[in-house]
C-alpha cells in the first residue's frame, strides 16, 4: 500500500468505522482503517455477559444480515457479526495502531501513527468514547481497588462491592454480581434508578433494593475510598461502609483533546458537541468527517450503533462528489 495517496483514511474501527469502510470498498477508493485496539475494542472491552438493548438488525451494517439466537444480541455474537463483516469482505484494517495527530495542508491530510505516516484527501474520525472515564475525583480513586470498567462478577463473590452510578451499566454489574454473591451497595447521585434503563431490567432492580438484597444510597456522592471502606455523604449525614472493591460506572467521554489538535470546534456550552454539518457530516475542517458516537460529544447516549450507523453512507454520498480521483 502506499501510503502517501491514499483517499480516505478512516480512524477507529468500531462497528461505525467498519460501515465506513464498506462504503469505501464499494466504490474502489483507495482507503485504510487505522484501529489502535482489537477489532471492535469498545465491544470487546464490554462486560462478558451483556445484551445489547438493540434487536440484531438494528446492530447491521450495509444491510449484512446478523443473525442472532435471541432477537437481542450478546457481546460475542456482536462480535462475531462485526468480525465476520471485517474479514469476508477483506477491509484494510491495522490494527494496534494508534493515531496521535491529524493535520492539514494544502492539499490532503497528514497523519501520524504509533508506527507510522500517512498522506490521505479525506479522514473520517470514528474514535467513540469508550477509553476515557469520567473520574469521581476522590481521595483514593487511585487505589488499585478502583475499577472503571466491569467485565465480570466471580472475582467480587464474597466481598463488599460498591458500585457508582444508576444507569444501564451500573445496574446490569449491580444485579449479576449480587447473584453471584458480592455483597453489592449502589451509591446514586439522583434521587432514582436512571430513566433508560433497560425496560425489562428495571423491575428487577428495584425489586432488590426494596427487599434489601442491594442496598442503595440515593442523592448521595462517594466522598472517599480508603483500603478497607469509602466514606458516603447522604442526605443523612456521612456514612462509613465496609468496602473491598469500588466500580465507578459514571460515563466516559470522547477524546477532546485529539479532536481539538485536528482543528474541531465545539459548541459552547457544557455538552461540548463537535461542530458538523449534520447533512453530510464533514466536520467545521473541510475534508475531516465526523462519523458515529463522537459526534454527541458529552451527550454520549444521544449517538448509537442503531442510530448512527447511517453516517457512513451519508459521508460517502458527500466524498462522491468532492473527491479528486
Ligand atoms: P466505538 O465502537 O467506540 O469504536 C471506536 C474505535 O476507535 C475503538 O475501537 C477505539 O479503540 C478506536 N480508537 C479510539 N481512538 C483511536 C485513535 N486515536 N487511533 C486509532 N483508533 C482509535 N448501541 C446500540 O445501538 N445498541 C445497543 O444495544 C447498545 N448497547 C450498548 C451497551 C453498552 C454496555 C455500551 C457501553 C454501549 C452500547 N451501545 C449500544 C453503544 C454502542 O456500543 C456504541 O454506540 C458503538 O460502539 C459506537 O460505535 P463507534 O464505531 O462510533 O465507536
Amino acid at each position: 500500500m502506499n501510503k502517501t495517496n491514499l483517499d480516505i483514511i478512516i480512524i477507529g474501527a468500531g462497528p461505525i468505522g467498519i460501515a465506513c469502510a464498506l462504503e469505501c470498498k464499494k466504490r474502489n477508493w483507495n482507503y485504510i482503517v487505522i484501529e489502535k485496539g482489537a477489532l471492535t475494542n469498545s465491544l470487546f472491552n464490554y462486560p462478558l455477559n451483556m445484551t445489547f438493548f438493540s434487536t440484531s438488525e438494528k446492530l447491521e451494517i450495509d444491510d449484512i444480515p446478523f443473525i442472532s439466537n435471541n432477537p437481542k444480541p450478546t457481546r460475542n455474537e456482536a462480535l462475531e457479526y462485526y468480525r465476520r463483516v471485517a474479514t469476508s469482505n477483506q477491509l484494510n484494517i491495522n490494527l494496534y495502531e494508534e493515531v496521535s495527530s491529524i493535520d492539514k495542508t494544502k492539499n490532503n491530510f497528514e497523519i501520524t501513527t504509533s508506527k507510522s505516516h500517512y498522506k490521505a484527501k479525506k479522514v473520517i474520525i470514528s474514535t467513540g468514547f469508550y477509553d476515557i472515564p469520567n473520574l469521581l475525583n476522590v481521595p483514593g480513586e487511585d487505589l488499585p481497588k478502583v475499577f472503571h470498567y466491569y467485565k465480570e462478577a466471580h472475582p467480587f463473590t464474597l466481598q463488599n462491592i460498591a458500585i457508582v452510578g444508576a444507569s444501564n451499566s451500573a445496574v446490569d454489574a449491580a444485579l449479576e454480581i449480587y447473584r453471584k454473591g458480592g455483597n453489592v451497595t449502589m451509591i446514586i447521585r439522583k434521587e432514582a434508578i436512571g430513566e433508560r434503563v433497560k425496560y425489562w431490567v428495571r423491575p428487577d432492580i428495584l425489586n432488590r433494593i426494596k427487599e434489601g438484597s442491594i442496598k442503595a444510597y440515593y442523592n448521595s456522592e462517594i466522598k472517599k475510598i480508603a483500603k478497607d471502606k469509602i466514606i458516603i455523604e447522604t442526605p443523612n449525614g456521612q456514612k462509613e461502609v465496609p468496602n473491598d472493591y469500588v466500580i465507578a460506572l459514571t460515563g466516559y467521554q470522547p477524546n477532546f483533546q485529539f479532536l481539538e489538535k485536528a482543528g474541531i470546534e465545539f459548541s459552547k456550552d457544557e455538552k461540548h458537541i463537535p461542530i458538523y454539518n449534520p447533512e453530510t457530516m464533514e466536520s467545521n475542517v473541510e475534508g475531516l468527517y465526523l462519523a458515529g458516537v463522537i459526534c454527541g460529544g458529552m451527550e454520549t447516549h444521544k449517538w448509537f450503533i442503531e442510530n448512527s450507523r447511517i453516517h457512513a453512507k451519508m459521508i460517502a454520498k458527500h466524498i462522491e462528489n468532492t473527491i479528486i480521483q
